[in-house]
């Protein structure tokens, strides 16, 4: 690469040594590149500083900008988490589109495409992440920006017959087409942005793999993102969090780690578990599903609505079905560090991961990763995880058929160690190869591709 890589993405980490999965990708991939880091200093400032302010610098350097109260709630709580997040979510009917919610978005995108233009130089190469930014290189293409610019979008790319229910529906596409490479999670999102394509303009996927569109050709590409599977292993091998559980011996830990969000399908999981629970026979195994769920953006009310619903049927099932030395379902609104997550991975006999609808779903490629080879665990894994393109040696369900789970369950927690062996072999075949490191290589290449003309 002759130029910097210049990385965009939401929130920008603070400490010297991040950790998470993608922020630690991105540092790793920065540090051997060199290059900057961009993104919003988090929630909102009452004293909001003007411009970009460097946070950081070293093998490469950080830079912050501060979003005032009113773009937080526009640009962030609005737009991004009330408007998008639902429609890309299959949600439609929960978006909440308000005056100035749209507006405050493309205001905080055209400022920081202004302190980007001012950034860079011929050679950079900008890579844009997530929803946050999705009009980015628009506004930077209309300031006379011609760098090479790529998005990855992290959530599910929106059915087209959604689409017109975005108020702004008529420039989202020219949003998209406005980059060189359009990072997507699978195969299925590809389809699903070239639909979105054929059906406006009339132009199919090249064979090419490229759309061309109002004078422009963008790549929709399918990159799916990993996670550092031999770290994690590491860490779940190093863990001692499982052997905190106490359950009888006679019973199985099922596992469910995800956010508190609607697209979870948390309600569903829990009915599917109600419904083992319900039809066990006495000589089924006994199981116990921790689902550990949490809080997020507890400020938009749609989430306020999932969580009583939530709380409701734990504890109908619970009252239900539980006996004095066993709760079917234990439920923990906290984080759990990752470190402690790896360890209880590894001692769950099963793992829950049924999204109504997920970009990829991580929690699936933790699991895998964190096994014994020798006696692993089962996964249980929703049609509409983006995962399950991959990962087809889990057992695939569909998460609003209650029995469907319940028969999965049981398959999971009476299946034979061979079985498990088999399955779990070739689904951690594909975590460590295809991983975090992967993921990064292959979106560069395509975005660094010769060859591939910017304009039609
Ligand atoms: N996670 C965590 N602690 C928790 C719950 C989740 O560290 O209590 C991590 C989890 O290990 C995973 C990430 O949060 O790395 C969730 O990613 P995923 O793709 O499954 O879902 P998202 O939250 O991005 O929709």
């Amino acid at each position: 690469m002759t130029g910097r890589l210049i990385m965009v993405s939401n929130r920008i980490p603070t400490e010297a040594e991040p950790s998470g999965g993608l922020v630690v990708a991105l540092h790793d991939c920065l540090t051997a590149n060199g290059g900057i880091w961009i993104g919003s200093s988090g929630d909102a400032k009452a004293n909001p500083k003007d411009g970009l302010y460097q946070i950081a610098s070293g093998a490469y350097d950080r830079y912050a900008f501060d979003l005032s109260e009113a773009e937080f709630h526009n640009y962030y709580l609005g737009y991004a988490n009330s408007v998008l997040w639902p429609l890309f979510h299959r949600r439609a009917d929960l978006m909440d589109v308000q005056p100035g919610y749209a507006e405050g978005y493309l205001e905080v995108n055209l400022r920081l495409a202004k302190m980007l233009a001012e950034f860079l130089r011929p050679e950079d190469v900008l890579w844009i992440h997530d929803y946050h930014f999705l009009p980015l290189a628009k506004c930077l293409r209309e300031l006379g920006v011609e760098n090479r610019i790529g998005f990855f979008l992290h959530i599910p790319f929106p059915v087209a017959s959604d689409v017109p229910a975005l108020p702004e529906a008529d420039d989202f596409t020219g949003w998209i087409a406005s980059y060189d490479v359009f990072g997507l999670q699978t195969q299925a999102d590809v389809k699903r942005c070239a639909i979105l394509f054929e059906q406006r303009f009339g132009v199919p996927l090249g064979s090419d793999g490229m759309i061309a569109v109002q004078g422009r050709r963008f790549m929709p590409l399918a990159c799916p993102i990993g996670i550092d599977a031999t770290g994690f292993r590491a860490a779940a091998e190093a863990s001692e969090a499982g052997a905190r559980i106490s359950m009888a011996p006679d019973q199985k830990l099922v596992l469910g780690v995800d956010r508190l969000d609607y697209s979870k399908g948390l309600v569903q999981r829990f009915e599917g578990f109600g419904t083992y629970v319900q039809d066990r026979r006495e000589v089924d195994p006994k199981a116990t599903l921790l689902q550990i769920a949490p809080p997020s953006r507890e400020n938009v009310e749609a989430y306020q609505d999932m969580r009583e619903a939530l709380d409701l049927t734990a504890g109908s099932i619970n009252g239900e079905y539980g006996e004095i030395d066993w709760t079917p379902i234990r439920y923990i609104r906290r984080q759990v560090p990752r470190d402690d997550l790896a360890g209880l991975y590894r001692r769950a006999a099963v793992s829950l991961v049924t999204p109504l609808a997920d970009g990829m779903n991580l929690v699936a490629k933790e699991f895998v990763a964190a096994q014994d080879p020798e006696d692993p665990g089962v996964l249980i894994l929703s049609h509409f995880a983006g995962a399950a393109e991959q990962m087809g040696e889990a057992l695939i369900v569909n998460p609003y058929d209650a029995r469907e789970m319940a028969q999965a369950l049981l398959r999971a927690l009476t299946m034979p160690l061979d079985e498990r062996k088999a399955r779990h072999a070739k689904l951690w075949e594909n975590v460590r190869t295809e991983d975090i490191v992967w993921w990064t290589d292959r979106f560069l290449a395509s975005l660094m591709s010769e060859g591939m003309a910017k304009v039609a």
